[in-house]
């Protein structure tokens, strides 16, 4: 049977695993930690420093190859590549790691995004302030997630203290910041043949820079908004070659929509789709990697996921609200740390409404999910 490697071996790994068994495909991983979310799911390679030999190791381990982060060094998917079909290819992970990179893949597509400076000094953090204006969102070209590596400079005073912080990670990016109504993101696949398939549009909403939960479709959308989004998310595919799924993150504003960042893999805002769409994310990145025809994206009724952060929750008062489904990632509690998500359906959004302020109820957490809409 089919084998894919995947480098990483987090919950994204972990759930393309539980998403690939039923169709006969089996999974190895690359990732140091012995107790990572997906080493009960395949083999797992990778030493303390992933040495070569290591690498090497899981290469021959497996017929065809995935990520589930963009973090990693793209010789890691060259050295794949040199040897075995690895997908998405290097350019989607070049892209998709770098922020100016994205940045000048939005412009070049004629996708709207933030204005922005590139930053290589403190000067040109106060050059910036004068070209763009404040508040001005100062982040990490490389790195970052859950909003980590970032700083909201309100003020040209705070110049010193944002170059204190970032600066030894420079080169960084200043965006100006976006008076968005909400945020939303959209998934799509494409497969090894150029087919393509989009899921609904997601609204996100954040707790401290960290999504704690998405409502899908997105209450209250135009057709206009959706097939904007899938316009969009099509040139980037297109230009990337992109085989596997792929997520673009936008802000929703009053003059439309701007692109924030994509991701060059399955994402925290589709994870809703193991239960509320035909075939789910991970499925169809999978199908997809293995050269299957995709399946349908289609949702038949409004869906939540709400991330699990920090505390697990007792299952039981979780799977008591109706038609609620529980997905824990088997990590140890930690502040900050994605445990896991709760799926939830429903037949109309007040409905919806309901049951996720029910499961809300069921969180230890009160931090972990932010009902202010
Ligand atoms: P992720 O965990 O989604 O990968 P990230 O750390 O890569 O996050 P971003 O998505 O760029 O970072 O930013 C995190 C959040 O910060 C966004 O979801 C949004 O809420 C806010 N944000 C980012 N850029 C801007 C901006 N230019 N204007 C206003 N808010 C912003
Ligand atoms: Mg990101
Ligand atoms: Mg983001």
């Amino acid at each position: 049977s089919l084998r894919i490697g995947v480098l990483g071996g987090g919950q994204l790994g972990r759930m393309m695993a539980l998403a690939g068994y039923p169709l006969g495909l089996s999974f190895s991983f690359f990732d140091k930690a012995a107790d990572c979310p997906s080493a009960a799911l395949g083999e797992r390679f990778g030493d303390a420093d992933y040495s070569d030999e290591s690498l090497q190791a899981f290469i021959d381990s497996a017929d065809v190859f995935t990520y589930e982060f963009e973090n990693i060094p793209t010789r890691w998917v060259e050295a794949i590549a040199a040897r075995k079909p690895v997908y998405p290819g290097v350019k989607s992970l070049a892209v998709s790691q770098n922020r100016l990179n994205e940045k000048r893949l939005f412009a070049e597509l004629n996708i709207p995004s933030a204005r922005y400076a590139e930053i290589r000094s403190e000067d040109d953090l106060r050059r910036a302030v004068s070209d763009l204006g404040l508040p001005l969102v100062v982040k990490t070209v490389t790195e970052g997630y859950d909003g980590k590596g970032q700083f909201l400079l309100r003020d040209a005073e705070q110049a010193a203290a944002c170059w204190a912080a970032l600066g030894a990670s420079a080169p960084l990016i200043a965006e100006e910041f976006i008076q968005f109504k909400r945020e939303l993101s959209i998934i799509a696949v494409r497969g090894q043949s150029g087919e393509t398939k989009f899921y609904p549009l997601a609204e996100n909403h954040h707790n401290h820079g960290i999504l704690s939960h998405s409502i899908v479709p997105a209450p209250l959308l135009d057709e206009n908004t959706q097939l904007t989004a899938e316009r969009y998310i099509s040139s980037i595919l297109h230009e990337l070659g992109h085989v596997g799924v792929l997520t673009l993150e936008l802000f929703e504003t009053r003059h439309g929509l701007l692109a924030n960042e994509t991701a060059p893999r399955v994402h925290n805002s589709g994870h809703w789709s193991i239960e509320g769409a035909h075939c789910s994310q991970f499925e169809n990145h999978v199908r997809a990697v293995a050269g299957l025809p995709l399946g349908s994206t289609r949702a038949e009724k409004p869906s939540a996921m709400i991330n699990i952060i920090g505390r697990h929750p007792a299952s039981a008062d979780v799977l008591r609200v109706t038609d609620a489904h529980l997905h824990l990632y088997g990590k140890t509690e930690r502040e900050g740390r994605k445990l896991g998500h709760i799926t939830v359906t429903a037949d109309s959004y007040p409905e919806l409404e309901m049951r996720i302020s029910r499961l809300a109820d069921a969180l230890p957490n009160p931090m972990a999910l932010h009902l202010s809409r």
